[in-house]
């Protein structure tokens, strides 16, 4: 039977829960343990489908097709955890479920309240997960704040898991804020606060994580441990790294935080090897080269809009042992310019990646133009692979008006067209061709070179448009490879440039299944190409 740990987080949002949580897995992972990641999200949207990147950031597609929180994405990155629709949590759906049961009359006239329906139900999820493949420890991160009005219920039901399996089965992990206010003096109080309201709540904290700028010292790990009742040794310093996240497995390990957590849970695995993440980090400091990559996009003013893209670049760059600096550009400022060299001048590859909408469409059209003639290895990822058809179209094969009925739906010229099942639905959530699926490699081809030779790849969707069939052998005849299709060859999944270094753009989204340790084949060889321009 699985052991609970739940993550909550207090002072403030965004500390970095879901990189503790998931270094957290990758340290008890390495002790030989099999983890099964949870994200809660205490909102009401069933999913984060149908979120704006500017408000939520990246939406993660699991393997099964469900739109996540960008949190199931750092699992994936640290961890083997197996990833569906049940491992995302959102208050939509728990609600949508107990409704429909009210409907159906499974409540058999009882009042439905909060307590113990809504709180039942969590519990059932996160009860059936953990009881899912012989798995060990289920780490379960509660999004928001402890104090938020949205995440009570999912703290009670916290409360009422520890109190039912008791202690050495269902441990609370807090992340907190130790600030650092004018002056360098760092403050313990919003610490001491969060974890009273854990208590207030019934939730006595087993370790607590401090997120601060400089390591911790000791009499400050005493003075917290005094005032909230946590044990001196898992009070732990949670502190900045300047090189990656990749280091903080290593630092919570140094620390003690799998042998604090294993113990306080009664578990006898041998100690493990942590080699793999110290090798890793350890080569990625050592670089000397810094590479830069472009990112040519709509919303590339927020940080973790394209989270996924980001790291699997990191993880091409750590792999082929430069440094990485993303420069992140909005395509609409390249509109209407007469010449993008200055844009592109210290450039050594250029990234597009996924988006909707027609706003900046422009502008990247003529940076993979840009890209294509001045022999720049390009990367296209989804809507990244319809921009470079429509550019192939409008420069090479001189079709001027071509364009994607997503940005034209009357335009004579869409090479880009609605998938066939798109053409009836109206509803937004959960309704595009979403998920992973199998795609065909063509002989000869980067992209079959870039998979090392395997035929058949299965890579994770999430479009509504696709590249019209009418379009393909006019395409193929002015030399746009057409290198991967679906299995039965209706939809063109991958297209690449002759006459050019290296230029590919997929279809799918090759960035949701890359990790630091085995990292995506695109993005490791999209990085190798880069290189040779430094
Ligand atoms: N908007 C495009 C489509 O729906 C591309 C989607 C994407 O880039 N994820 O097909």
């Amino acid at each position: 039977m699985s052991k609970y740990i739940f993550v909550t987080g207090g002072v403030c949002s965004s500390l970095g829960k879901g990189i503790a949580s998931a270094s957290l897995g990758a340290l008890l992972e390495c002790r030989g343990l099999k983890v099964c990641m949870v994200k809660i999200d205490p909102y009401l949207n069933v999913d984060a489908g149908t979120m704006s990147p500017y408000q939520h950031g990246e939406v993660f597609v699991t393997d099964d097709g469900a739109e996540t929180d960008l949190d199931l994405g750092n699992y994936q990155r640290f961890t083997y955890s197996n990833l569906t629709q049940d491992n995302s949590i959102t208050t939509g759906q728990i609600y949508q479920s107990v409704i429909a049961k009210e409907r159906a009359g499974k409540y058999l006239g009882k009042c439905v309240q909060v307590v113990p329906h809504i709180t039942d139900e969590i519990k059932r999820r996160i009860y059936m997960l953990g009881e899912k493949e012989d798995i060990d420890i289920t780490i379960v991160e509660t999004g928001g704040t402890v104090g938020d009005i949205e995440s009570i219920p999912y703290l009670e039901a916290i409360r009422q898991i520890i109190h039912e399996r008791g202690r050495k089965k269902a441990l609370s992990v807090h992340l907190t804020l130790v600030p650092e206010v004018t002056g360098g003096e760092v403050k313990t109080k919003p610490t001491q606060h969060s974890v009273k309201a854990m208590r207030e709540i019934g939730i006595q904290p087993d370790v607590l994580l401090c997120r601060c700028k400089h390591e911790l010292d000791m009499d400050l790990n005493k003075k917290i441990s005094l005032f909230t009742n946590i044990d001196y040794d898992a009070v732990l310093s949670a502190h900045d790294v300047n090189t990656t996240i990749y280091e903080i497995p290593a630092i919570y390990h140094e620390q003690g935080l799998d042998r604090v957590v294993c113990q306080k849970m009664d578990i006898k695995k041998t100690r493990g090897s942590f080699s793999e993440w110290n090798k890793l980090t350890n080569r990625y400091k050592a670089a000397e080269k810094t590479l830069r990559i472009a990112m040519v996009g709509k919303y590339t003013l927020l940080g973790d809009t394209y989270k996924s893209v980001d790291e699997a670049l990191v993880h091409g760059a750590m792999n082929n042992g430069v440094k990485l600096e993303i420069v992140k550009i909005e395509s609409d400022q390249l509109e209407d310019k007469d010449d993008l060299t200055d844009f592109f001048k210290d450039i050594h590859g250029i990234l597009i990646p996924g988006g909707f909408g027609d706003r900046g469409i422009r502008g990247m059209v003529d940076t993979a133009r840009y890209a294509r003639e001045n022999k720049i290895p390009y990367l296209g990822i989804c809507l990244g692979l319809q921009i470079m058809v429509i550019e192939y179209c409008r420069n090479v094969l001189g079709i001027k008006d071509a364009d994607s009925a997503e940005f034209n739906p009357q335009g004579p010229n869409n090479v880009i067209t609605l998938l066939e099942d798109q053409v009836d639905v109206t509803e937004y959530g959960g309704t595009m061709r979403l998920g992973g699926s199998f795609t065909h490699l063509e002989e000869n081809t980067k992209i079959l070179q870039a998979y090392n030779k395997e035929k058949i790849i299965k890579e994770r969707h999430r479009h509504r448009y696709e590249v019209a069939n009418d379009y393909k052998e006019r395409l193929q005849e002015k030399g746009l490879v057409l290198s991967g299709f679906t299995p039965d060859a209706a939809l063109v999944e991958s297209v690449e440039w002759t006459n050019h270094p290296w230029g590919v753009s997929v279809q799918f989204h090759p960035e949701f299944t890359s990790t630091p340790l085995k990292p995506g084949p695109l993005f490791n060889e999209f990085v190798k190409a880069s290189i040779k321009k430094i």
